[in-house]
């Protein structure tokens, strides 16, 4: 029976990244053809690895994000980068890998790597020096480990929910639910707009997010600032929507631009805006461009979820409070940030705090 020091549940950013910086003998159970799937299609295919506003509060979680982000910040993202071979830049406060090509990450996070790829861990065991992980591929395999980590990310984008292996030893989860991801709209009111882009705010209640808007078919509301306030609206806030497309300007600036709508805007976007200026003036309309929220898009084509595995069962060292020597990192733990590769930046971190604590016990 093959033994190991720690077992690793998915080969995707979190587990790959914590398996680079273990020391011992080690292995990632990966369920997909290869390890590392989704990170080639993250950042448009760039991966945007960090940013340099990383901090607690770009979290739904910032009180348990705190501790860990502030020793594996920024610089430490940067710095472990360059260790594994890979130079970084920073772009508009985003950090990409130089090369501005996810593969060139994928490539330096799986050189070297041990991964038991095509198999999925079913089940996990006490046993009375450590843990038995139970996977299923080709057939049915068991390995031994002093420590187990779930670093097997959320349902979003066709991902798997894994939780249950720690729920079945105790621990409890939130449900994953679709957060950064497009939002449903009545489709009467952008009708016509499918394919037009426009750099805007979207305002939701208190929430402003400001980027580029794009507007789908069927009334669904895409790109950054849709999908930043989507994570709001995944935790409840009252989804109260309207767009600002003319940020820069008050209502009597545009008023006195005495400029028609379609000398400004996308035609389809400049027709819309003149059908529903019924009642009020068109400075107004384009200010403050009201969208009746349907709710969030499926899981598919979310880019993160929020959920998973509650928090408060977890300490600093990101370890079990009901099993030493179990772990869980990454979109695993009920932790979700906003886009601008934030996300990222935890799967990084939780990453680098683990490992601190199982490279440390090693040595006592
Ligand atoms: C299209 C897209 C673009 C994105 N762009 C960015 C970006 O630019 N910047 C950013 O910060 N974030 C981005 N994200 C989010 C980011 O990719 C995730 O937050 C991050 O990958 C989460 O890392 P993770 O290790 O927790 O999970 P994942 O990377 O999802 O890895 C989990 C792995 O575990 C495996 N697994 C699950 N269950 C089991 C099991 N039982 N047994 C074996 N294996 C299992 C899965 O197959 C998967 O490979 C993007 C996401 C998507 C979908």
């Amino acid at each position: 029976m093959e033994t190991f020091d720690t077992v690793i549940i998915g080969g995707g950013a979190s587990g790959l990244m914590l398996y680079k910086l273990l020391c011992g003998n080690n292995v990632i159970i990966e369920a997909g053809e290869r390890v590392g799937k989704k990170l080639l299609a993250t950042g448009n295919g760039k991966c945007n690895l960090s940013n340099v506003s990383l901090s607690a509060d770009k979290y739904n979680a910032p009180d348990f994000v705190k501790p860990v982000i502030d020793k594996f910040g920024f610089d430490w993202i940067v710095e472990t980068f360059k260790k594994i071979g890979v130079l970084t830049k920073t772009v508009d406060g985003r950090l990409y890998p130089y090369s501005e090509c996810a593969s060139t990450v994928l490539n330096a996070l799986r050189r070297g790597v041990n991964a038991c790829v095509g198999y999925t861990a079913t089940e996990i065991k006490k046993d009375k020096n450590g843990y038995i992980v139970y996977m299923q591929g080709n057939c049915q395999k068991h390995v031994f480990c002093k420590n187990v980590v779930l670093a097997s990310g959320s349902k979003a984008s066709f991902g798997i929910d894994s939780v249950n292996l720690f729920c079945a030893m105790g621990h409890t989860a939130k449900p994953f639910k679709p957060s950064l991801c497009p939002i449903k709209v009545l489709p009467t009111e952008i009708k016509g707009l499918g394919g037009v882009r426009a750099k805007a705010v979207l305002k939701c209640g208190e929430i402003e997010e400001k980027g580029e808007l794009m507007f789908k078919d069927g009334g669904i509301v895409s790109g950054i600032a849709a999908f930043n306030v989507a994570s709001y609206i995944a935790r409840g806030v009252y989804p109260d929507l309207s767009i600002d497309f003319m940020p820069e300007y008050t209502i009597s600036d545009v008023e006195k631009l005495s400029i028609e709508p379609d000398g400004i805007f996308h035609a389809r976007l400049s027709e819309l805006i003149r059908q529903r200026a019924v009642g009020k003036s068109i400075g107004e309309t384009i200010k403050n461009f009201k969208l009746t929220c349907l709710g969030l898009c499926d899981m598919n084509s979310a880019q993160v979820a929020s959920g998973g595995l509650s928090l408060s069962e977890f300490d600093v060292d990101l370890q079990s409070r009901l099993h030493k020597g179990m772990y869980a990192i990454g979109e695993a733990l009920d932790v979700d940030g906003i886009c601008g590769g934030y996300n990222l930046s935890w799967a990084w971190a939780s990453a680098g705090k683990v490992a601190q604590k199982i490279n440390f016990d090693r040595r006592l």
